[in-house]
């Protein structure tokens, strides 16, 4: 078995029924992809829209992807005609201009909306307030061709255990929040986006529903 493969293997094991796994595989080859397609894998994220537009034609067509990274309102179009889900819904433009593309492929496109959970600052999302603000307002309720599946959100990059399992339940306890305040019989607001290789046992303890793990399977990235 590859390395790959295993790798895949190993953390399906360990991953309890109803988390899905997103392979991240950003800055990794069509040909690295190829190999955890063939070892079962189908969901795969990318954070860059070129890259992801080279790989998508080069890869079978039962593959769902995912994009994981900033997204720039000019590029939202070439990614809906395809993408399964947007992880990285950050500002209510974005979403808008997700809606306004989708609209004109004739596509509805599910997303989550990123929640900044972070100690760091460099991260993009949207904080908790602007989050609630963003719901309330309720222009969203008007965009027929988008899905709003959940949330995502990241944990600081840290060694310190209990600081990222407490952002983890804090969205977790966001989710549980607006899916009640906003979503309560919405079957497919079921989506917390969260873990990442250093951290996902922990975001799974905390309740997430996808995990997005990239090194852990395919080695380091070579930027
Ligand atoms: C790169 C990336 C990941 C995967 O990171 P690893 O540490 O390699 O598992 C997950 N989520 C997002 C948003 C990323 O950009």
């Amino acid at each position: 078995m590859s390395q790959i493969a295993e790798n895949i293997k190993k953390i399906k094991e360990s991953l309890p029924d109803g988390v899905r796994l997103v392979a991240v595989s950003k800055y990794h080859t069509a040909e690295a992809v190829q190999e955890a397609y063939d070892a079962g894998q189908r969901i795969f994220g990318e954070n860059k829209v070129q890259e992801l537009l080279q790989k998508y034609p080069a890869l079978p067509d039962d593959i769902e992807w995912h994009f994981i990274g900033h997204l720039q309102r000019n590029k939202v179009k070439m990614i809906v005609p395809f993408i399964s889900l947007i992880h990285s819904i950050d500002s209510p433009r974005l979403l808008a201009e997700v809606n306004n593309a989708a609209v004109k492929v004739g596509r509805v496109v599910d997303c989550l909306l990123q929640i900044h959970i972070a100690r760091e600052e460099t991260k993009y999302g949207f904080s908790i307030d602007e989050c609630d603000e963003f719901l309330r307002v309720g222009e969203w309720k008007k965009f027929d061709y988008i899905r709003i599946c959940g949330v995502m959100g990241m944990a600081t990059f840290t060694s310190d255990e209990t600081e990222v399992r407490e952002e983890f339940d804090t969205l977790k306890q966001f989710f549980d929040r607006i899916k009640m305040n906003y979503f309560p019989n919405v079957e497919y607001f079921k989506e917390i986006s969260m873990g990442m290789s250093e951290d996902y046992p922990i975001a799974i303890k905390a309740g997430s529903s996808m995990i997005r793990v990239g090194s852990y399977i395919f080695g380091p990235r070579i930027y």
